[in-house]
């Protein structure tokens, strides 16, 4: 049988709920409704989904909290989380993903893009076909037991951190746009600002630390790169 992608829908209104289910049912996946933390909690407890839509407002402890807990905890901080958001400006789109969220939907939304949205963290979640480690400097990326050390201490990134810095290194010393950088990285970018790369940068340097974090540099005008000779007067 057809393994069916599990989404795990986290949303306390039952109608928003269902008719995002039945979207969902009928375009080939499984659909897991949780209306409330706790229920969220048990069903990753039991079954890691392949994908979580995530609601911002909920009863009790927000979708932001959640976010930052899964994205924290060994177990779930691969699951990509798409946040559902009434926020609609920048300041709260950017919080949601600082907070580890791969991806968010502003509502009210259509299917179309919700489906297409949901399609593209699955893809981005499949780096496999690159599988190998790759070093630069003291950097190690080993993408098939998904480790990153520097001077040999493991570093803890997210998911779509981790494919960004795999990008970066096997395509090391050279520069990329932030269009080049969607279309490699995020692979359907019909939907994201280039400014959801600055925000994933950010969040891949201070992955990286004070070392390793100096070794991706900002090119004014251009974009960035992963360099081993970064000229630090050049960062920002
Ligand atoms: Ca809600």
């Amino acid at each position: 049988m057809r393994h069916l992608p599990t989404v795990l829908i986290v949303e306390d209104e039952p109608a928003i709920a269902e008719l995002i289910s039945v979207n969902l049912r009928h375009s080939g996946f499984r659909p897991v409704w949780a209306m409330d933390s706790a229920t969220a909690q048990a069903e990753l407890d039991a079954v890691l989904p392949d994908v979580i839509l995530l609601d911002w407002m909920l009863p009790g402890e927000s979708g932001l909290v959640l976010a930052k807990r899964w994205r924290a905890h060994p177990r779930t901080k691969t699951v990509p989380i798409i946040m559902l958001t009434a926020r609609g400006d920048e300041v709260d789109r950017v919080a949601g993903l600082d907070a580890g969220a791969d991806d968010y939907i502003a509502k009210p939304f259509s299917t179309k893009e919700m489906l297409a949205r949901i399609r593209a963290v699955l893809r981005r979640r499949a780096p496999e076909q690159d599988a190998g480690l790759v070093t630069l400097g003291e950097l190690s990326l080993d993408a098939s037991t998904y480790r990153v050390t520097f001077q040999g201490q493991m570093l803890k990134l997210g998911p779509t951190e981790f494919k960004l810095l795999n990008y970066l290194m096997t395509h090391a010393e050279r520069v990329h746009s932030r269009s080049q950088l969607l279309d490699k990285v995020w692979g359907d970018h019909v939907f994201i600002e280039e400014r959801t790369v600055d925000v994933h940068v950010k969040r891949l340097r201070e992955a990286l630390g004070v070392g390793a974090g100096q070794m991706v540099e900002t090119v004014r005008g251009a974009g960035y790169r992963l360099t081993t000779q970064a000229n630090l007067a050049s960062l920002t």
